[in-house]
């Protein structure tokens, strides 16, 4: 990389919050570039994010675990190819230590307040303890589904019992005579559900929508392949190459709903192999074409409502009261704990509403969304210069492993730091009309796939528009973030006057005092 970029005000070149998979992913592939000046803030004590969080009977990745790791620093020792989370937890563990990430990582440290300094060209960052840093970029990597829903039903903080979200269990809680009410019917529900319903007196499963669900091709891997893995690093690729294949295929019944229905067919015929009774099986088979929501994978879900201590409710929850549950058909169940499976914040604007972020002119990020987040190939928003997004707006996948999109997106910011330096530029601000042409290229390519066709799910908020996933094969995303059209940006340089001069208008939208001329013919009016 070129000469350390001109910010001497900065204490560090990088700010990093989160140290999830995609911050730990940004940390190592920085170190790689040369820039070691970054730090990385995260809340908690110890790295992991949702992989440190998650951790309810169960808990595995539903993508596999050859593909949902780095590319760069495989595992030959996978045990089988539907890691459960202890295993995917500890590879990120080694990959923190083996990268020597730890001296960068302030542990403790949630940010609340980032505040671009248009003058020096640097984000003002703070934590809740107290402690600020400065650098030149900052880059969120808080990951989109950290902040717990709870159901809106009347009377929860009154009931007595046991009460606790997925994502906080409670392993002390002895299951054992219980009867519990789990409520909802997503990813993490179908993975714990079997795992608690034979430990418990009576299991009573709340539906409000059913899910799809397709059996998983899941398996141990044997003591040869992992030999071979480890002595062939070619072949462990190749087996990840045919992963990701596989994989990439699924889009297509996504991105046209016609093609769906034979899977469809498949996955309905699948439920009536797994349960006996059919009026069970009729309240199991979704109403909604398959994929309009998540697609889950399980072997062991359908087969749990076999079971005598287990109850499938698809009345309503509409009350809970001190000792019991009660629906809408009036009927009131006694239980002593309530687990909630239902999921959480979707939608940027309510999960970083803890986060203050003011961009040029001092606007607030979540104003500028108030009609909906959005950012440039989800990375970079018009008016937060040099703030860059991992896994932002529309960069999800229902189809294919994250970890493909965040390597693409630190691929991409890593280019636009080597651009800032090369161009000697103090900060780069995304024009307006690029972001505005990106979004409607975005809605055309989600219009007739499988999400508009009538499920409500969290890729959408309220009006309906999809905020997070991203409509289309993920190699396309590869291409699009693989070299940055610096003419998307305006390029603000190092000048030690203040020369006000025309200017590119979504750079300065608020005309504010540091006005510079734009430099390198890219930072003309839009
Ligand atoms: P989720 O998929 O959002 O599911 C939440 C569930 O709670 C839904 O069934 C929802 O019903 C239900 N619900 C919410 N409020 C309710 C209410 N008031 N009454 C009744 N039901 C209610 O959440 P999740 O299962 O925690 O999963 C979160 C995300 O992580 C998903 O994308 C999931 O696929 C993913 N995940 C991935 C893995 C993996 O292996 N990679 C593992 C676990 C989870 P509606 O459908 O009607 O809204």
């Amino acid at each position: 990389m070129g000469a350390p970029a001109r910010h001497s005000e900065a204490d560090f070149e990088v700010a990093i919050v989160g140290a999830g998979f995609s911050g730990l992913c940004m940390a190592i592939k920085l170190k790689q570039a040369g820039i070691d000046s970054f730090v990385v803030l995260e809340k908690a004590e110890e790295v992991g994010g949702t992989w440190r969080v998650n951790t309810y009977p169960g808990c595995a990745c539903d993508v596999q675990s050859h593909l949902y790791s780095y590319s760069f620093d495989g595992n030959p020792n996978w045990s089988r190819k539907f890691a459960p989370w202890k295993e995917i937890y500890d590879y990120i563990l080694r990959c923190t230590d083996e990268h020597e990430l730890r001296r960068h990582i302030r542990f403790g440290h949630e940010v609340d307040q980032a505040v671009f300094d248009a003058g020096p060209g640097l984000w003002r960052i703070r934590a809740k303890n107290g402690s600020t840093v400065t650098a030149h970029a900052f880059v969120l990597g808080t990951g989109p589904l950290h902040v717990p829903l709870s159901p809106n039903v009347p009377g929860l903080e009154t009931f007595q019992g046991k009460v606790f979200h997925s994502s906080q269990w409670d392993h002390d809680f002895e299951f054992e005579g219980k009867t519990v009410a789990s409520i909802g019917t997503g990813g993490s529900a179908i993975q714990y559900v079997p795992e608690i319903a034979p430990r418990v007196k009576h299991l009573h499963v709340f539906q409000r929508t059913a899910p799809w669900i397709l059996p998983k091709p899941d398996r141990e891997y044997t003591k040869v392949e992992k030999l071979l893995f480890r002595l062939s690093p070619k072949l462990r690729k190749l087996h990840r190459g045919w992963l990701y294949v596989r994989n990439e295929l699924r889009v297509l019944p996504i991105m046209n709903p016609r093609l769906a229905r034979p899977l469809e067919k498949l996955a309905a015929l699948y439920i009536k192999h797994c349960v006996d009774d059919p009026a069970i099986v009729e309240r199991l088979t979704p109403d909604y074409t398959i994929g309009c929501k998540r697609v889950l994978l399980s072997n062991n879900y359908y087969q749990t409502f076999n079971r005598p201590n287990v109850e499938l409710v698809t009345d309503a929850l509409t009350e809970i009261k001190e000792n019991s549950v009660v629906t809408s058909d009036g009927v009131e169940r006694p239980v002593d704990a309530i687990i909630l499976g239902t999921g959480f914040e979707a939608d940027p604007r309510n999960y970083l509403d803890k986060l203050t972020i003011k961009g040029l002119g001092g606007r607030d990020l979540l104003t500028r969304w108030e009609h909906g987040a959005e950012a440039y190939l989800g990375i970079t928003v018009a008016g937060f210069p040099n703030m860059f997004e991992l896994v932002g707006p529309n960069t999800g996948l229902g189809h294919n492993s994250l970890l493909f999109m965040i390597e693409s997106q630190v691929h991409y910011i890593v280019q636009c730091l080597k651009l800032l330096r090369e161009k000697k530029a103090k900060y780069m601000n995304v024009r307006t009309p690029a972001l505005r042409r990106y979004n409607e290229e975005l809605e055309q390519r989600l219009e007739n796939t499988v999400w508009t066709s009538g499920c409500k799910s969290w890729y959408t908020q309220e009006d309906g528009k999809n905020i997070a996933i991203w409509p289309g094969f993920s190699f396309r995303y590869r291409a699009r973030t693989r070299r940055v059209e610096a003419d998307h940006y305006v390029w603000t340089p190092h000048l030690e006057r203040t020369t006000v001069q025309s200017h590119g208008r979504d750079a300065h939208p608020h005309r504010d005092q540091h006005r510079r001329p734009a430099f390198g013919g890219v930072g003309g009016a839009d």
